[in-house]
């Protein structure tokens, strides 16, 4: 579950992505491409010294929870952390931890492994590199970003997408999501960000752009879909025949969640 890209030449190249990041973060390419999870999911591993932690392992596929496991190469996992509960980013989880040992932290219970949860403020130190838990809910309940202040990066899970937008999914709130851009918004500004570190899709330079950018997209459609309904759309379906008509026919599902998110939003003002 993760995003609608807008139709853009890919020059990225998956290749591009895998081994890709920061001085201490590198992402790993899952091989489960998808309209919806675009190259793949990225699994990524952050750490400077002999303890690392894992950052969504991606769905339950043996060869690439091998092949993270190798890439190890001997330094411990402190824990397996989860951006959120989506099967593309958790459904690995679990038999990875138990490959290498370690626990599974993430903001809803049932996801995790071991006693340890983890939410917004929490603060994971990695042989003195710091990971910090931004709590941002929208994409879905649970979405969780980690921001390496040593790096100016943040790890943004679905919340913030290599590549297009990202859909509300059915656990997930428009209203939640809205806040949740301004506070990463904020932030990347504060802190200068340099780089966000996407769940799917590449890396993305100039953090402040890319959140006003998603910022503007929400209230372009948002005023998109207000007009849709003003000339006589009755439905989520009819709006997305309107207001995506530009988008592959195969991500109108997709749409239609999406739209049904912000119709939800707007009986909610
Ligand atoms: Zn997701």
């Amino acid at each position: 579950m993760s995003g609608i890209p807008i139709p853009v030449e890919d020059t990225s190249g998956v290749s591009g992505i895998d081994g890709s990041g920061t001085a201490h973060a590198t992402a790993l390419l899952a091989p489960n491409p998808s309209p919806m999870t675009l190259d793949g999911t990225n699994t990524w591993v952050v750490g400077r010294a002999e303890t690392v932690i894992v950052v969504d392992p991606g769905p339950d596929h043996d060869a690439h929870l091998r092949r993270v496991a190798d890439h190890l190469a001997g330094r411990r996992v402190a824990a397996v952390l989860l951006t959120h509960g989506h099967d593309d980013h958790s459904g690995g989880a679990r038999k990875f931890a138990e490959m290498v040992g370690a626990p599974v932290r993430a903001l809803d219970p049932r996801h995790r492994l071991g006693d340890e949860g983890l939410g917004d403020g929490d603060v994971i130190d990695l042989d003195g590199l710091e990971v910090r838990v931004v709590g941002t809910p929208g994409h879905s309940s649970d979405s969780l970003c980690f921001w390496l202040p040593e790096d100016r990066a943040m790890l943004t899970g679905d919340t913030i997408l290599g590549r297009g937008t990202t859909v509300i999914a059915p656990d997930g709130h428009l209203a939640d999501y809205l806040r949740s851009l301004d506070r990463l918004r904020a932030g990347a500004e504060i802190l200068a960000a340099e780089a966000l570190l996407p769940g799917h899709g590449p890396v993305l330079a100039d953090p402040v752009g890319v959140l006003d950018g998603y910022i503007a997209h929400r209230r372009r459609r948002l005023d998109q879909i207000r007009q849709a309904i003003r000339d006589g759309a009755g439905d989520a379906r009819q709006i997305v025949e309107i207001v995506y008509a530009d988008v592959d026919r195969a991500l109108w599902p997709a749409a239609e969640m999406s739209v049904a998110a912000q119709l939800d939003y707007l009986k909610s003002l």
